[in-house]
């Protein structure tokens, strides 16, 4: 352990750089800027490292000489909360952030902290800005308010577009190392380190997945039954199975996930505009449920394809390792959970093959990601899967 344990940087795991670079700046003012871009892979941890960030400008804990940040006084716990009064968190489910929100934004940034050193405005998602939007932002980000601090959050910085980047600095997270996040799950939720191993590697240090992965059976049982896919397809019959099955899965997982919250936001916006239980909507208000019901659909397609894709990446995972066994590679196995599988379909290939099958995943993620009907892009790819004789 670093002299940070038991600050505010500690769930930030594997980021020794990008910690180091962000501390230095909430210490001292001639580092200080006030747009940032923080950007990495899914799950590397954006959204922790910023709101690490904001506690620690915020931070008035801190003893002498060690990094601020330190976990313990009210502004650092209410910033890590997400209910500091000088902090706005934008995370959005949805798949773009809106021009009106982002004019939000802007007012609440011109506005002076209330009991903070800062107003720090943290947002999630900075890919999710049509060019319109974003141009509502340059300004406000180009001449902040001294007091105000933006720190946009991106996959990558081809993510955002060039005339934002060029006004931020950008602090890149790598890909945390599988034992890191093991020792975080451990730490915080008290998970089996053996199990908290296994779900790091077999979630590929995305940290999220890996946490539902060692607490969830089910989230387990399911994973294993994606790998288990690859072993059951012996021919075009299985493989066609094989697709809708998959196809059945995501839909149901990203059914279960957003029922709940549709039924919620429904009930909200009946009630804004003033609708009982069991009214029915006057002709001119209809627009407005519409409205709600598209962006629900929206997001339910949106979850279900993110569904299929970590399903593919899984898959992806899997045959990467049957390449490393038939490479005799000296590297950790992704699956070492699930090695008989791969020891299987290893035996049962030549390299050229798995490559080929590999490619196939790939192929299948992007005409996704093009949205070509799921059940289409991986019949596709599961007839590829099938053993080639
Ligand atoms: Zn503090």
């Amino acid at each position: 352990m670093t002299a940070t344990s038991g600050t505010v940087w500690d769930d930030v795991v594997g980021q020794p750089d990008a910690v180091r670079v962000l501390q230095r700046a909430a210490s001292d003012p001639a580092a200080m800027t006030h747009a940032w871009l923080v950007t990495g892979p899914p799950g590397s941890g954006r959204s922790v490292a910023a709101r690490a960030f904001a506690a620690a400008l915020q931070c008035r804990g801190t003893a002498p000489g060690t990094p601020p940040g330190c976990g313990r006084c009210q502004e650092c716990t209410t910033t890590l909360a997400g209910t500091h009064p000088d902090l706005t968190v934008v995370a959005t489910e949805k798949v773009v952030i809106t021009i009106d929100e982002v004019r939000d934004l802007i007012t609440q940034a011109s506005r002076t902290p209330s009991v903070g050193r800062y107003r720090v405005i943290v947002v999630e998602d900075a890919d999710r800005m049509a060019e319109r939007t974003t141009n509502v932002l340059l300004k406000s980000i180009e001449e902040p308010p001294s007091h105000t601090v933006w720190v946009l959050c991106a996959p990558s910085v081809q993510d955002v577009l060039p005339t934002i980047r060029s006004r931020c600095r950008t602090v890149g997270l790598r890909v945390p190392p599988p034992q890191d996040v093991a020792d975080l799950l451990v730490r915080r939720d008290g998970a089996d380190p053996g199990l908290a191993l296994d779900a790091a590697r077999a979630a590929q240090s995305h940290v999220g997945l890996a946490r539902r992965l060692a607490r969830d059976p089910e989230a387990r049982s399911r994973r294993a039954a994606v790998l288990e896919v690859a072993r059951r397809i012996r021919g075009v019959p299985d493989a066609v199975l094989a697709a809708a099955e998959l196809v059945e899965v995501a839909k149901a997982e990203a059914t279960a996930a957003t029922a709940e919250r549709d039924a919620t936001e429904k009930a909200e916006l009946m009630r804004a505009l003033g609708v009982g239980d069991g009214d029915t909507l006057p002709p001119k208000l209809r627009s407005q449920l519409k409205h709600l019901e598209d962006d629900q659909k929206r997001r339910a397609t949106r979850r279900q394809r993110d569904v299929l894709d970590r399903a593919m990446v899984d898959l992806l995972s899997l045959y990467r390792d049957v390449l490393v066994v038939q490479l005799g590679a000296e590297v950790e196995l992704v699956n070492a959970a699930h090695a008989d599988v791969v020891r299987a379909l290893a035996r049962d290939a030549t390299p050229e093959q798995t490559v080929r099958r590999m490619d196939a995943i790939g192929t299948a993620r992007e005409r996704l990601e093009g949205n070509v009907a799921p059940l289409l892009a991986l019949e596709a790819m599961a007839v590829a899967l099938r053993p080639q004789g």
